[in-house]
This record gives C-alpha cells, sequence and structure tokens, in this order.
C-alpha cells in the first residue's frame, strides 16, 4: 500500500489566514474557475432543511451568514448581502450596515460556540485579489487558535471536514435564532 507523508504546516502559517494549509480549498477554487456553478450566495428557499444543506446559519431580507464548505479553519463563516453585487460600492447603506452587524454577531457567536483565541476579517474584491467567488461580495470571519495551522491538517479526509461542519452548523446556527439583530 503506498503511504504518503503527512503534511507539514508552514511556519508562516500562522500569520495569515490565506496561507493555512487547507487542500480541499484547491479542489474548489479549480472548480469555480472551470465551471460555472450556480452562486452559493444567491438563495431563494429558505426551508430549515435547505438551509442546512447549505450550511446557512442565518439569513435575513437583506443578508446571510454562511459556513464556508471549504474552510481556512474550523467555523470559518462567510457574511454575504442577499444581492449579487461584486463590490460594497454596490451595497445599499442599509445592506452595509446588516452586514457590519452580521460580522459582529459571527464573532460573538464564534467566540460563544468555538472559544477561538482570534479572529482574521476579511474581503477579496475580484478574482487578482483571491476571491473564489468573485462575482458576489462577502466577507470572511476565520476564528483562529493557537497552533491551528497544525490542526487543519489533521483534518485528513472529506468525511472528517463535514462531520466538523455540521457540528459547526448545530452549535452556530441555535446561537443566531437567538440574536437581536435589529438596526433600529
Ligand atoms: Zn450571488
Amino acid at each position: 500500500m503506498r503511504r504518503t507523508k503527512p503534511p507539514v504546516a508552514r511556519p508562516e502559517s500562522r500569520q495569515s489566514a490565506a496561507r493555512l494549509w487547507a487542500p480541499w480549498r484547491y479542489a474548489y477554487l479549480s472548480a469555480t474557475r472551470t465551471g460555472t456553478p450556480a452562486c452559493i450566495f444567491c438563495v431563494k428557499r429558505l426551508a430549515a432543511a435547505p438551509r442546512r444543506k447549505r450550511l446557512i446559519v442565518y439569513a435575513n431580507p437583506l443578508a446571510l451568514v454562511m459556513l464556508n464548505r471549504y474552510p481556512y479553519t474550523n467555523g470559518h463563516l462567510m457574511v454575504a448581502a442577499r444581492r449579487h453585487v461584486p463590490s460594497p460600492d454596490q451595497l445599499t447603506r442599509t445592506e452595509r450596515a446588516m452586514i457590519d452587524e452580521l460580522i459582529v454577531q459571527s464573532i460573538a457567536g464564534l467566540r460563544d460556540a468555538l472559544r477561538p483565541a482570534g479572529f482574521n476579517l476579511g474581503a477579496n474584491l475580484g478574482r487578482a485579489a483571491g476571491a473564489g467567488i468573485a462575482d458576489h461580495l462577502h466577507w470572511h470571519v476565520v476564528p483562529r487558535w493557537e497552533g491551528d495551522s497544525n490542526f487543519m491538517p489533521a483534518i485528513a479526509s472529506v468525511r472528517m471536514l463535514s462531520q466538523h461542519l455540521e457540528q459547526s452548523f448545530d452549535r452556530l446556527a441555535p446561537r443566531f435564532k437567538a440574536m437581536d439583530i435589529n438596526l433600529s
């Protein structure tokens, strides 16, 4: 039986979410570059079962919060407007305010559910900047732990990853449901 060497995280990966070792992202990025899949952020029906299947932990008419299926770390969330636009200057003030609120609530929910030691926050505008889905603007909320660059390579299979995703969903979705997300 052929054995492969265990992956080794690079030292600089501690500094940046973009450099975390997340091999499933390569399959994802090449798929989004070569194919034309439907936009994952443009969701019409939001019944409980499809919402869970799509890893949408929270949605309202303006914006939604979704677990990244190809995460940099466990609990990696994405916050997006419901409208399919590529850049923040195309969002309304109300949409921007809602996204800002949901980023804050994502941090609070992740702190409560997963006890991270830090976060990376940010958005990639355009493919040249590293956006996997460039046409629909989204912000990343990436929880971080000391040594997570060593932990993520230990998740060696897609099956293990999907178990982690389901656990994170079950811990986060009730917290968003209980949150008072109100702009007034
Ligand atoms: Zn979209």
